[in-house]
């Protein structure tokens, strides 16, 4: 099936006991058995609903995955995964990691002994460099967040592959109609579902999505024995989100591709980093992995200063100032005060991430509306 199709249908039958064509919300906390262990496969909200179940096989079709496991945020996925590591035990990550990915990792998960090391993956063959024989998990981002670098999928699961480690890609940026990274070898898919996949800024919640059966199984433990479940209501809003995944994010590589080029062009713009430019360090690989390059860039100005930076977002109406990305309507956003916060000003800095960048989220709106919004801000400074 193609990804139009399963985005529509995969996951979703009519309900078996009224006929209604969409998933009904179990808004349930428990289900009445026949007799003591007699019942129709659930048991407890917290391990089974009928809701997360449709939305589970959904997301997994979409990854082209045979298991799929939902959560209450991106946050809660990452910090499943990270629990099935052991006290001792290595895990390599890109350097410009999301803001809150660092802060899971380094402040809640080195305390139990699990270690953190943070390396650009631009180069992909560097990599090689730092494994050990304690390295169990290769975790990368492609794009990155907010500098849009791009990662060698392929290349970085074969170097990982090799010295016995596991990898993890967290899809959030691509959204799985752009990037399937499971079939370019990596072993786990991991996605804030609260951006691209749910798409209306309506829903938090994570995923992860694997052909792995023994890392899925602990995935499921953890997900009924720590209890990181999303609500029905919201499995519900991201299952009618899926519907028109392929449509948005068409809309947001054709919108992309304007701002991008309206932006490279403008006098006043220093920089612009988006994987579909040709000038982006990373244009070949991205070319090669992903089937377009979506709405999310980041740029400077000619006239560089946190001050600049601030009256452009100040002055953005179409486009407003607010975490988050993936939805869509167009968002801009400050990455050193908001979404980086986390990460120090020293560990940014050697990530290349001034505090005079400002990163966009494009959304569907009408793409030459959206330049004029910004040729507007941009004729303050
Ligand atoms: C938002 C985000 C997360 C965290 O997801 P939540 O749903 O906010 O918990 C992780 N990775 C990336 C790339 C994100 O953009």
């Amino acid at each position: 099936m193609k990804f139009a199709t399963k985005a529509v249908h995969a996951g979703v039958q009519p309900d078996p006991s009224t006929g209604a064509i969409m998933t009904p919300i179990y808004q349930t906390s428990t289900y009445v058995q026949e007799s003591p262990g007699k019942h129709k496969g659930y048991e407890y909200a917290r391990t089974q609903n009928p809701t997360r179940d449709a939305l589970q096989a959904s997301l997994a079709a979409l990854e082209n995955g045979k298991h799929g496991l939902c959560f209450a945020s991106g946050l809660a996925a990452i910090d499943t995964v990270i629990k099935t590591l052991n006290p001792g035990d290595e895990v390599i990550a890109t350097n410009d990691l999301y803001g809150g990915t660092y802060r899971l990792f380094v402040r809640v998960f080195e305390k139990y002994g699990i270690r953190f090391k943070f390396i650009p993956m631009n180069d992909a063959e560097a990599i090689a460099a730092h494994f050990t024989l304690q390295t169990k998990l290769l975790w990368i981002e492609t794009p990155t967040n907010p500098l849009l670098n791009v990662i060698d999928i392929q290349r970085v699961c074969q170097i990982a592959h090799a010295h016995g480690a596991k990898v993890a890609v967290d899809n959030t940026f691509a959204s799985p109609y752009l990037q399937n990274p499971l079939d370019l070898g990596a072993d786990l898919v991991m996605h804030s579902v609260t951006k691209y996949i749910a798409g209306h800024s309506d829903v938090v919640m994570g995923a992860l999505i694997t052909n792995d059966d023994e890392w899925a199984a602990q995935f499921k433990f953890l997900q009924n024995a720590a209890g990181g479940v999303p609500a029905p209501m919201d499995c519900f809003l991201v299952l009618r989100g899926i519907k028109t995944l392929h449509l948005r994010m068409k809309a947001h590589c054709e919108n992309g591709q304007v701002v991008a080029n309206f932006l490279a062009n403008h006098p006043k713009v220093g920089q612009v980093w988006w994987p579909g430019l040709p000038s982006h360090p990373n244009h070949a690989v991205a070319a090669s992995q992903m089937r377009g390059f979506g709405g999310m860039m980041s740029f400077t100005l000619k006239n560089d200063s946190v001050e600049n930076a601030i009256r452009v977002m100040e002055n953005l109406e179409l486009f407003s100032l607010a975490e988050s990305l993936g939805g869509v309507e167009s968002l801009c956003g400050h990455p050193a005060t908001m979404t980086h916060a986390s990460i120090p000003k020293e560990e940014r800095e050697k990530a290349g991430l001034r505090d005079s960048l400002i990163r966009l989220s494009v959304g569907i709106e009408d793409a030459q509306d959206l330049c004029e919004d910004l040729d507007r801000a941009l004729a303050l400074v």
